[in-house]
């Protein structure tokens, strides 16, 4: 065996699903320094990466072999579940469960995502890991049950709670701001709900870090609070997008001074939110040695980007 052989025979194999979403789109690129990622999407026809059909994900993980099993995907449309609970169900419960027991059976690592809608949202101080969970909507009580399908079986895993993601690729918060301060002269903003806006790219960074060390010591496997540091509101956070936009010259047809803070009973939705999404990550920095960025970073970074592309 020569030298470049050897080399390849030692790549881990990479399973990812959920390669279109924002979180998945950032992996492709922060998992690729280690090793070989196979990625299929709804629509692949070798392997499958439906997960409505959960026979076919695990036949789809028994003919790839993985090291490790990363899922980005889920039903992430959060009133949407409100009336599709059967779907949401299958998608966030169901396929992750059948994860975790192909992950066990083969021996290798899942890498799973979940919310800070697993709690109520009450208080005000930051949810740790051992808090006990009482979503207020049907996605929060699929995404709990989907963390317990996979501690179940007791594969090696690393499940990586994280709150309000935004990312370049994708639907998000900030680009909606953006937008509708665009087309209306109007513009209201919840101001009583907290949380930290966390980067795709940095949540996605994270799991690679964390996968590099869970492979050396297994023991770290487990539930992981992973946000961005500090906290925020909607109407805070939306004052810090549409400041940046108007700094840059964008043409903006409401100020961001302008902008009417609202508390969330004011804003109905299908599907009820918590109004405290804090999130005590002292355990993910601790067992993996990171220090997180302020969320304004990631949020700066994000908008620079999006921004070139409309002078
Ligand atoms: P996105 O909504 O951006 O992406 C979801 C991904 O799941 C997409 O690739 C989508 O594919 C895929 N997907 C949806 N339904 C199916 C299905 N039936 N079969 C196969 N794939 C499917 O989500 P994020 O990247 O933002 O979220 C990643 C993780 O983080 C999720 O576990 C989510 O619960 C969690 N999370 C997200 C938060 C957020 O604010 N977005 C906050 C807290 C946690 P397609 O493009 O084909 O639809």
């Amino acid at each position: 065996m020569d030298r470049q052989e050897l080399r390849e025979s030692y790549l881990m194999k990479i399973l990812l699903f959920g390669k279109s979403g924002q979180v998945g789109w950032e992996l492709q690129r922060s998992l690729a320094p280690l090793g070989e990622i196979i990625a299929p999407d709804r629509d692949s026809r070798e392997i499958c990466g439906d997960f409505t059909n959960p026979d076919h994900i695990a036949a789809t993980v028994r003919s790839v072999m993985p090291d490790i099993i990363v899922n980005a995907a889920a039903h992430t449309a959060v009133d949407k579940c409100e009336t599709d609970a059967g779907p949401a169900h299958l998608v966030n419960v169901t396929t992750p469960g059948i994860l975790a027991h192909e992950a066990r059976k083969l021996g290798a690592w899942l890498i799973h995502y979940s919310t800070d809608y697993v709690f109520d949202g009450s208080g005000k101080q930051p949810w740790t890991e051992t808090d006990a969970t009482c979503p207020l909507n049907v996605y929060g009580a699929t995404k709990v049950k989907g963390e317990e399908a996979i501690q179940a079986e007791d594969c090696q895993h690393l499940i990586f709670r994280t709150s309000w993601v935004f990312g370049v690729h994708g639907n998000n918060f900030a680009k909606n701001i953006l937008h509708l301060a665009t087309v209306r002269d109007q513009l209201t903003v919840i101001n009583d709900q907290t949380g930290a806006p966390t980067g795709a790219d940095l949540l996605a960074d994270i799991t690679a870090h964390a996968i590099r060390t869970a492979i050396l010591h297994p023991q770290v496997s487990g539930l992981y609070h992973a946000t961005a540091r500090g906290e925020t509101t909607w109407y805070n956070y939306a004052r810090l997008v549409l400041d940046t936009a108007q700094q840059a010259g964008i043409a903006l047809s409401v100020a961001p001074e302008n902008i009417t803070p609202i508390p969330g009973s004011a804003f109905p939705t299908l599907a009820r939110r918590p109004m405290n999404s804090r999130m005590d990550t002292s355990k993910l920095c601790h067992t993996f040695d990171l220090t997180l960025p302020v969320w304004q970073t990631g949020v700066s970074r994000m908008l620079t980007e999006i921004l070139q592309h409309r002078l």
